[in-house]
This record gives structure tokens, sequence and C-alpha cells, in this order.
């Protein structure tokens, strides 16, 4: 059901983990996984194996993982809140997000 919350650009807040408490920017929704990738949100240290033939250096590399969408939350632009996101029906006919807190349209 959270699907359609979050998107990509999106501003959220992190309610879990050990980044719990931070924002970040949404770099990449996972639909199927029903995740997302936050710019600067729960890195982990992966180990790689050093490969010259595809340039990779070995080593531990810190990359963002995927958080699960429950764990986030859109935070509005106008209210600067991490809020509860509601939906409406445009004129055309488009559904776009709303924060529950102020009314703010978070989609154009
Ligand atoms: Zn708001």
């Amino acid at each position: 059901m959270n699907k359609a919350h979050i998107k990509k650009s999106d501003q959220v807040f992190v309610l879990t983990g050990k980044d719990r408490g931070k924002t970040g920017k949404v770099l990449k929704v996972l639909p199927v996984k029903n995740r997302a990738i936050v710019e600067g949100i729960n890195f982990i240290q992966r180990h790689t194996r050093a490969n010259p033939q595809k340039n990779i250096k070995g080593g531990i590399l810190p990359k963002e993982s995927s958080i699960h969408l429950s764990n986030l939350m859109v935070v509005c632009k106008r209210c600067n809140k991490h809020a509860r996101i509601g939906f409406t029906r445009m004129p055309d006919g488009r559904k776009a997000r709303v924060c529950k807190n102020c009314d703010e349209l978070l989609d154009e």
C-alpha cells in the first residue's frame, strides 16, 4: 500500500534502523521489492574482490543499501515535516499526493 507514496527525488525521513531520524533524497525506488535507495542512508560496507579486467579495485566500498518503503516517510516541502500522505484527484483525472499535515500538493 505504501508503494505510490514515495517517488524518486523525494526527500524522505527514516523511521527505523541505524539512520533513524535522518532525512535524505530518494535515488531510486524498487517497486517490486517495496524498497528504495536513499542518498546517504543505510550504508553498507560492501567487500569487493579486485577484478583488474573490469577495472574493479578490491577492498571495502561503502554503498547505500535499499530500505523498506514502510520505514520511510515523505518530507513535505512546505511544512518541512515528515507527514502522512493522502491522495487527491486532479482536475485532469490524475492522482496527486497531498500532505495531510498542511494540505500541500506534493505532485504537480
Ligand atoms: Zn505539509
